[in-house]
């Protein structure tokens, strides 16, 4: 399978199976659209014939060669010998885990998923006593796994970070006996971000994710107190004093999206300009009946929105200056672990999150689903069928990411979106999937842009 896209002044091809990205002329654009497997020992005369009115027969010829060449040498329309690490797909230990920490939260953000932080399910604080036991769970649910990451996730997690430094503290006490290192991170809003809860913070949190949407206007329209009032100031002084606290250790400001700035490139710039270089800005996942909602009919102008910010990032690029838009990071090298390119996120199987009420589901954005509800830490309950279910989901066992072009980098989307918004795990959302494959594009544009720059 190949996949090739004009973008950026450039004509980009890319084989699937074997991650290939090559840049390439007008004339094997054009016949690429005219000619595949198997190939003829010449160029087929139909080709050749709607061809030859743009360009040279023997150029044309020779061209056809090379394709030829290309696909005996196995470097276009290359095999998919991944479909045999799909049979290997069986549920694994769990060594990740989301804690919501709090169901309650100090913003009332329109686009909200999570209710406003209480997930519909009323405003309450995490104990003691379940956090002990959800590190309790993933130690011993994590086998022979010695790297564990637990993400401190609400609502709004500094609301009871109380509990979080008992919790740390905790985790850390059991490291030793259990062979086992906690690798924590903290999911923030900003909004009580003190400077001791920075230092914490900066001490013992390996990532941290800052929630700001982009300009103040954006910000406060959609991020706003519980009296009304925009987010924006109190959060952007907070954030720029801890980036500038927490040195070189990662962190990455997050944003989202809506159907009131699609002009999004401007948001991602304005964080920029503010000095964060670790940025996330991904679109709104809603109904489509809010009027925020991103619908079908903004996918032309979003779809130029992320041509325009790749522009942006490809000036940013090459002036020698650093910025890391994360849905255009792309690892082209097809990377060392075959399932988890296949699988994703690892939701439901390595990664669950739990609820202050101990519930267990298979991540946040399935919380307050009861279908989904894969037991609970104080009864000792847990879903080991469900578990494998998730093993199971990966871009094999979905029809349309089978035969996707993209499926090696998107492994397979939002298994969330994809039950909200299409009605199972398995059906690919298309309204994601559009918007993914767009980011990618661009993604491999800047990348081939980048082996270029090498090249010379
Ligand atoms: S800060 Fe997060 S949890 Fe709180 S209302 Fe906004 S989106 Fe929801
Ligand atoms: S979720 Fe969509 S974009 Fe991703 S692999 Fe599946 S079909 Fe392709
Ligand atoms: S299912 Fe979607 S929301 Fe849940 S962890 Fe995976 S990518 Fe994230």
């Amino acid at each position: 399978m190949i996949h090739k896209f004009k973008l950026g002044g450039f004509n980009i091809l890319l084989d699937v199976n074997s991650g290939g990205v090559h840049i390439i002329d007008d004339l094997t654009y054009d016949l690429l659209d005219n000619v595949e497997p198997p190939f003829e020992k010449e160029c087929p005369p139909e080709a050749l014939s709607k061809l030859s009115k743009a360009y040279d027969p023997g150029e044309i010829e020779e061209c056809y060669q090379e394709i030829v060449q290309l696909y005996n040498d196995k470097i276009l329309f290359s095999e998919d010998d991944y479909e045999r690490f799909a049979l290997s797909a069986v549920a694994s230990p769990v060594k990740a885990m989301c804690l919501h920490i709090a169901h309650d939260c100090n913003l009332r953000c329109d686009y909200c998923f999570a209710s406003t932080g209480d997930f519909g399910e009323g405003r309450k604080l995490m104990d003691f006593e379940t956090g002990k036991k959800a590190i309790d769970f993933l130690i011993e649910k994590s086998a022979d796994r010695k790297f564990l990451e637990l993400d401190f996730f609400g609502g709004e997690p500094l609301m009871n970070f109380g509990v979080v430094k008992q919790i740390v503290e905790y985790a850390r006490s059991r490291e030793k006996e259990c062979g086992k290192t906690f690798r924590f991170t903290i999911t923030t809003n900003g909004m009580l971000l003190t400077e001791d809860k920075m230092d914490f913070i900066n001490r013992e949190m390996s990532n941290v994710v800052l929630s700001i949407d982009g300009r103040k206007e954006v910000n406060d329209r959609m991020r706003k107190r519980v009296d009304g009032t925009g987010s924006y100031d109190k959060i952007t002084d907070n954030f720029k004093k801890f980036v500038s606290m927490r040195g070189d250790k990662d962190y990455y400001v997050r944003g989202t999206y809506t159907k009131y700035n699609l002009d999004f490139s401007n948001d991602v710039m304005h964080l920029y300009e503010l000095g964060f270089d670790q940025i996330s800005v991904e679109p709104v996942m809603a109904d489509p009946s809010e009027p925020y909602a991103i619908t079908e009919g903004d996918l032309t102008k979003i779809f130029k929105e992320y041509e325009i910010l790749a522009e942006k990032i490809k000036k940013i690029q090459s002036e020698g200056k650093f910025i890391n838009f994360f849905h255009f990071m792309l690892d082209l090298d097809q990377g060392p672990c075959a399932i988890k390119r296949l699988r994703g996120c690892g939701c439901g199987n390595e990664y669950v999150a739990v609820t202050p009420d101990g519930d267990i589901y298979p991540c946040h954005q399935f919380v307050g689903i009861e279908d989904y509800k894969m037991g609970n830490l104080h009864d000792g309950t847990f879903d080991d069928e469900m578990k494998t279910v998730f093993a199971g989901s990966h871009v094999y066992s979905k029809p349309e990411c089978k035969k996707c072009w993209a499926k090696f980098y998107c492994s397979g989307g939002c298994n969330a979106n994809n039950y909200i918004y299409a009605g199972d795990i398995h059906n690919a959302h298309k309204l994601s999937c559009q918007i993914q494959k767009k980011r990618l594009e661009c993604a491999i544009m800047l990348k081939a842009v980048k082996m270029l720059d090498t090249a010379e």
